[in-house]
């Protein structure tokens, strides 16, 4: 009994074979009348390859998947298209050329030093011991940003260019609409448009019980797609004005394709030599054999994958899913060789972020401080002064062996938390929410230059890191380019919104934003959270007074009623400026929209207001819901509704 396949899935049978398989009527069928395609049996020793893949179908599964790839560069395509006039409007602000690629340092002679540095010093000599004043203690004050930095300056300020979601109202609002949270309609139509594309080149001109060729084919073609939406840094993200976080989706869905074609076209063989009684030494031969490794990998791959362990278990996930994809990556090409150009395109787009990314790294001494009422660790880089965007991240891994023997290995994302080119003298600073193993040995960590003192009595200590980055950010979307901005952070999101904040006042400031209502809400547990970042806002509201024209409110919203009333924290919060309030309960967003959209409408002319929201999945689906609620004459009257959307997860 002889079943032989040709490398690219044609299907070649002897008389006796035949026999045996017709007990699966559908599928003895199907391979009956492949076979009369194929090469035939006389040509082919019974247990040998033919040594060419079949020529026609080849060329017609080259064809047919070759013309879905074009079809997906066209709509990329169309969508880069519609990207254009907002790249055009950011990049006809001078300094935003080269800007949130590398990070950069300017010489400490041009940092300026923070007013509280001389007393520190002073403490350093006397061992000082006991925190000071808690919000100068934990989140040092920044420079105050009352005095214009370059009043003189002839800055120039971004065109306000309408989004492509303005544009195309109310049609847009249907797309930004979630039906799970975190899952919009347009994420929704994008997979499906995709999904259709892949089930099409699946059944066009072939059967999916005989020509195994072309779901394997479309399987390696979908590699380089699944890669490329998976880099650091990468050519889609690019064009699109797009982080890769947003990207990710994407990939997850290509690398779902992947799995399921690969299988498409593995499994039924399986099926087919066990029929036919040959799986014992079908599966010894090269090319069987390369072909199960290719599906043990991808199999790998795809269970580190899961949504599960990739929330629980990262430590498993990270290793699995690079082991699966370098073994995917070898034995594809073993086991045919048409894939060796899909292979060579995903690595080579693999090693050439690899190779940006070890560009994109410095090695840096940083100071480490833990914030109890935040709970987390407060990273200070000093030597990293400038080079990245608001609302961008680095990739940061700790070189200690306090975060686990092989915790210095892991690469952990945190939004930047401070402006870049900001005078506080502190560089770039981070906020690490203490949540699992690693965050949570960072803050142990930290916490230890407090329970065994520090040099200077302020609780930090110093540590080496690798900080990568910056990657993602707001895109295109210039927030110093609208009228209005709401700004709405939630949890350890302040970290983002907290960066978007000062960049945009120090723009106000500067001259180079036209913004001028800004509302500031922060949504967490505690009350006590609000004391670290005090000197902060302050600092914050404290620049309304060298930018006459603008309107900036700091809301703090805490859920979490203390029982009592604790004194520290009431002695703290008493005489807040004005601007800054703390209210119990749930922020109501569409509230402050309303305000900011009622104070546009006062103008001759609105440049759009924009919503900008990090947080939990929650909130970021009810500040989009707020953005897209708004009535379209109100909408238009203020130039329109733009919402950025940052979630720390994928
Ligand atoms: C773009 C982005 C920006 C972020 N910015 C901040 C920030 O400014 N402040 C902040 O406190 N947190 C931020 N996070 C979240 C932070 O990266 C995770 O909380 C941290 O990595 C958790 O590590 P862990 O081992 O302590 O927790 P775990 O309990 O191991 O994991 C908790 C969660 O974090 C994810 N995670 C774990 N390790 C990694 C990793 N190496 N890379 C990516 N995700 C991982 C897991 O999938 C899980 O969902 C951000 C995340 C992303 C994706």
């Amino acid at each position: 009994m002889v079943f032989t396949s040709n490398r690219h899935g044609s299907t070649t049978s002897s008389p006796s074979m035949t026999s045996s398989i017709m007990t699966t009527p559908l599928l003895s069928q199907a391979i009956i009348s492949s076979s009369s395609s194929a090469v035939s049996p006389a040509q082919t020793p019974s247990n040998k390859l033919p040594a060419d893949p079949d020529p026609a179908s080849f060329a017609k599964d080259n064809f047919v998947v070759n013309a879905f790839q074009i079809a997906m560069l066209c709509i990329l395509a169309v969508f880069f298209l519609a990207t254009i006039p907002r790249a055009f409007g950011r990049f006809s602000v001078g300094s935003e050329w080269g800007k949130g690629l590398i990070l950069r340092s300017r010489s400490s002679a041009h940092v300026r030093r923070r007013p509280s540095q001389g007393r520190q010093t002073s403490l350093k000599r006397t061992h000082h011991k006991e925190a000071p004043n808690p919000d100068e203690r934990v989140v040092p004050r920044r420079h105050d940003r009352s005095k214009p930095t370059n009043p003189s300056s002839n800055v120039s300020r971004p065109p306000y260019i309408r989004s492509w979601s303005t544009r195309s109202y109310p049609i847009s609002v249907y797309f930004a609409q979630s039906f799970l949270p975190g899952v919009s309609y347009g994420l929704a139509f994008i997979v499906i448009v995709y999904l259709s594309g892949i089930t099409s080149v699946i059944f066009t001109s072939a059967n999916i019980f005989t020509d195994l060729g072309r779901p394997g084919f479309l399987s390696v073609a979908q590699i380089p797609v699944a890669v490329a939406l998976a880099m650091k840094n990468n050519i889609i993200g690019v064009l699109l004005g797009v982080g890769y976080v947003k990207l990710n989706t994407l990939h997850q869905w290509a690398g779902f394709v992947v799995v399921v074609a690969a299988h498409l076209h593995g499994v039924p063989w399986f099926y087919r030599y066990a029929n036919a009684g040959v799986l014992q030494q079908e599966v010894r031969r090269p090319l069987n054999a390369w072909g199960i490794v290719a599906l043990v990998g991808l199999d790998v791959l795809w269970l580190v994958s899961t949504p599960v362990i990739r929330q629980r278990a990262y430590r498993l996930f990270y290793p699995g899913h690079i082991l699966g994809f370098v073994v995917l990556l070898v034995s594809v090409c073993f086991h045919i060789p048409v894939a060796i150009r899909y292979v060579v395109l995903g690595a080579a787009a693999y090693a050439l972020d690899h190779i940006i990314r070890l560009l994109k790294t410095r090695l840096c001494t940083a100071i480490v401080r833990p914030i109890r009422e935040l709970s987390l660790t407060r990273i200070e880089i000093p030597m990293v002064t400038h080079g990245w965007r608001a609302g961008q991240h680095v990739r940061l891994r700790v070189l200690s062996t306090e975060l686990g023997k092989l915790g210095w290995l892991e690469a952990h994302p945190f939004t930047i938390a401070s402006a870049s080119d900001s005078e506080s003298g502190e560089g770039m600073v981070l906020m690490c929410k203490r949540l699992g193993g690693w965050t949570g040995k960072l803050y142990d960590a930290a916490s230890r230059a407090v329970y065994y003192g520090s040099e200077d009595g302020y609780g930090h200590r110093k540590m080496k890191i690798l900080v990568e980055g910056p990657y993602g950010g707001l895109g295109h979307m210039l927030l110093h380019s609208y009228t209005g901005a709401l700004i709405v952070a939630g949890g350890s999101g302040i970290s983002f919104s907290l960066c978007v904040l000062e960049d945009l006042t120090q723009k106000v400031i500067s001259g180079a934003a036209t913004t001028q209502f800004i509302d500031f809400v922060w949504a967490v547990q505690d009350k006590s959270s609000l004391i670290p970042l005090l000197s902060t806002f302050k600092s914050l509201l404290r620049c309304r007074g060298s930018a006459p024209g603008l309107s900036l409110n700091i809301s703090v919203f805490y859920t979490r009623v203390p029982n009592s009333q604790d004194p520290a924290t009431a002695d703290a919060l008493r005489d807040l400026p004005s601007g800054l309030s703390i209210n119990t309960g749930r922020p109501k967003f569409s509230k402050f929209l309303n305000a900011i959209i009622l104070k546009a409408k006062s103008l001759q002319v609105s440049h759009g207001i924009a919503l900008a929201v990090c947080g939990p999945v929650g909130i970021v689906d009810e500040v989009r819901l707020v953005g897209r609620d708004v009535f379209g004459p109100e909408r238009a009257a203020v130039g329109g509704i733009d919402v950025h959307e940052e979630v720390f997860a994928w």
